[in-house]
């Protein structure tokens, strides 16, 4: 990037800031003084997917983590960190996993090539491909392949946000916590709900489930 077009990004942000301050005059002073978003969103690094335009949210309104493919990995601290803060301290309502169609981390995934260090992230979906053989097989394209993939992915990372401790403990203390399963067309701009949403510990497997100090089952102990 040239020094012309950083310059360029101060002179934008001081006009939105201008027109922002416009509009409400107190804008700032109410984001500098807390934070409370209702929505926590887990979505790719993708440049085309920013998450509050999407959804025509403010900032103050959605709290973000995003890495590549948008996955929610039991052993990434730094997502897990994310989700346990946005869930624990901030109390948002919503945790939303936005996949997108023509992933590139979901293609690389897909295809065989050797990529280094990221195919071991990557290696997590492509265990979700291995495990829906028979959905893939039933399709011609690879564009298409790789479509059912980024869906499927989501829907993988959904399972794996309502198996960390962090929402089941949320749930198990009465906590209202939905999580949802949504994915993003970039060629007109659409969000879709893949219809993978949950809100409770009963819709998980049980052999994920975590005896909580706050359930019944625990006092029973
Ligand atoms: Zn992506």
């Amino acid at each position: 990037m040239s020094r012309t077009s950083i310059t360029e990004l101060f002179r934008n942000n001081r006009e939105w800031a201008r027109e922002v301050h416009e509009a409400d005059p107190d804008f700032f002073a109410k984001l500098a003084a807390q934070q409370s978003p209702e929505y926590l969103w887990i979505g790719c690094s993708d440049s085309r997917v920013p998450a509050n335009q999407i959804v025509g949210l403010l900032p103050g309104e959605v709290f973000v983590h995003r890495n590549v493919a948008n996955m929610v990995v039991h052993t990434d601290f730094n997502c897990l960190t994310v989700l346990q803060y946005a869930v624990d301290v901030l109390k948002v309502k919503h945790v939303l996993v936005v996949g997108h169609y023509n992933c590139g981390g979901v293609r690389a995934a897909y295809e065989d090539a050797d990529n280094g260090m990221i195919d071991n992230w990557l290696r997590n979906i492509k265990d979700v491909q291995f495990a829906h053989q028979e959905k893939f097989d039933a399709l011609d394209s690879d564009d298409e392949k790789v479509d059912l993939l980024c869906e499927l992915n989501v829907m993988s990372q959904v399972a794996n946000v309502c198996r960390t401790t962090i929402v089941q403990n949320a749930w198990a203390r009465g906590q209202q916590l939905d999580v949802h399963g949504w994915i993003y067309r970039l060629k007109d701009g659409l969000l879709r709900d893949l219809n993978c949403s949950a809100n409770s510990v009963e819709q998980i497997p049980e052999m994920y489930r975590v005896i909580s100090k706050h359930s019944d089952l625990a006092t029973l102990r």
